[in-house]
């Protein structure tokens, strides 16, 4: 509201936990906080929640299933409350069966908003998280940078799901990145979207053939193997409207300020690229009309934390059962190629998941901190099976349940009881 102060000064009082990031592991984190009686607030860059399938319009949701063709669901609690809320919106159909599912990204953004609403979280839009105040491990407070200016903000416990574990670096605390041999990532990839193709002609094969032609004659300087599409028929009215999943950037380094520039121009000369292959050569495509590409050209992999706990392949595709599990994962290990062509995939034994454990939210030496989604201690190979949505969801549902109990207990991330944590997650529906 317009008042007479027009330089709009704004106090904000001294929060119990605050999130930084709105991704679906940051809303989760706020909204499990915030029901365990904590005041919460959610810092987000962008002015609106989800990450990246809002804002790199990720999609589908990847299997949450076990393994197998009669695998039981592996993510619930909070993840599956969310589902359910877009289920209610006609932004995704009921989860019957295992494999993807498509959903309404736009529809997402409200669920998440309602969710955070009905739990009492504080949410700050356009807030970009820039500066960490710490002393011996403590945070004290965070730095964001608003249009109403620059803010310190306070909290007794921090949670970064900012899946650049920017809040963790800023901190001067460790992490790693990309492969251990020589800190390369997975690609990044520009999502975009074409309306009007008619799906009934649509052939994936006949486009992957002429695709791969066109590569072998030079006539496509995309590294990526394949064209992958996705269509939206989990979703109302979602005919017609097709889900490219299939630029390629390579050897950008995704949190280099300068990379990630250069990164965006070249991702939309390969979305123009595409979609003159897919126009000029397929009948399907002849009314297709480019409708979005994503506004921020989508992250795979970036910094992990140095956690108290390293997960490895070995525990994802031996489907290990950690004593301090907080969640479950089924996805297998999925490596888009760092080093251009080629996606590398491990997949689970039939009918099997793996847990996560907390210690790989703790950053080793944080005292008041805890990571939650994308940038848990791992190996590189690990993340590329536990980083996608329905797991990232489930651990940022553990990690604000841990921090309420540390803010209660007056603990230290490290020390939270477990048994504990295990039995309230268990308590509010999750899988762990
Ligand atoms: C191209 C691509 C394809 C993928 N395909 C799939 C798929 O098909 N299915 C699937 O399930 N998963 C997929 N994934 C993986 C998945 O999207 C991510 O790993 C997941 O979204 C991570 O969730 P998160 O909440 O940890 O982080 P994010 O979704 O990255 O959310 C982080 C949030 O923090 C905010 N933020 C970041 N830095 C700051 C800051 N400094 N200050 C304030 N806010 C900040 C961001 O704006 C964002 O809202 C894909 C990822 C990519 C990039």
């Amino acid at each position: 509201m317009f008042n007479e102060d027009i330089r709009q000064t704004i106090a904000f009082p001294d929060y119990d936990v605050i999130v930084a990031g709105a991704g679906l592991a940051g809303v989760a984190a706020a909204v499990s906080a915030a029901r365990e009686g904590m005041r919460v607030l959610v810092v987000e860059r962008y002015g609106f929640a989800g990450g990246m399938a809002a804002s790199a319009l990720v999609n589908p949701f990847m299997n949450y299933f076990e393994s197998g063709a009669n695998g039981k669901l592996v993510n619930k609690g909070l993840f599956e409350t969310f589902r359910k809320d877009m289920q209610a919106l006609g932004a995704t159909k009921k989860a019957e069966k295992r494999g993807c599912h498509a959903f309404n990204d736009e529809l997402l953004k409200i669920v998440l908003d309602r969710e955070m609403a009905k739990n009492g979280v504080d949410v700050l839009y356009h807030a970009l998280l820039s500066d960490v105040s710490v002393k011996n491990g403590t945070i004290n407070s965070v730095t964001v940078s608003t249009v109403s200016g620059n803010f310190d903000l306070k909290a007794k416990f921090f949670i970064d799901a900012t899946g650049n574990a920017d809040l963790t670096a800023f901190a001067g605390l460790e992490f790693k990145l990309g492969r251990e041999n020589d800190n390369r990532v997975q690609p990044m990839t520009l999502c975009f979207r074409l309306s009007g193709v008619d799906e009934s002609k649509l052939d994936v094969r006949l486009i992957n053939e002429k695709y791969a032609e066109m590569r072998r004659e030079g006539r496509i300087k995309n590294k990526r193997e394949d064209v992958l599409l996705f269509n939206f028929r989990d979703v109302d009215c979602g005919e017609g409207l097709i889900h490219f999943n299939t630029t390629r950037i390579l050897e950008k380094n995704p949190v280099s300020a300068l990379d990630r520039s250069a990164a965006e121009i070249e991702a939309r000369e390969q979305v123009l690229e595409m979609v003159g292959f897919l126009k000029d050569n397929f009948d399907c495509m002849k009314n297709a009309y480019l409708v979005n590409m994503a506004a921020e050209t989508g992250i795979r992999e970036s910094r992990r934390i140095v956690g108290l706990y390293e997960i490895t392949a070995s525990d994802i595709v031996n489907a290990r059962k950690f004593d301090d599990s907080i969640a479950r994962g089924s996805y297998e290990i999925d490596i888009h190629s760092p080093d251009g062509t080629g996606t590398h995939h491990v997949r689970l034994k039939e009918g099997e998941y793996y847990t996560i454990p907390y210690r790989a939210m703790v950053p080793v030496a944080a005292v008041n901190l805890l990571a939650a989604g994308r940038p848990l201690s791992s190996t590189h190979e690990a993340h590329a099976a536990f980083r996608v949505m329905p797991i990232t969801t489930c651990i940022g549902e553990a990690a604000g349940t841990a921090a309420a109990m540390a803010v209660r207990k007056g603990m230290r991330a490290a020390d939270v009881p477990i048994s504990e944590l295990r039995e309230k997650l268990v308590g509010y529906g999750a899988l762990i």
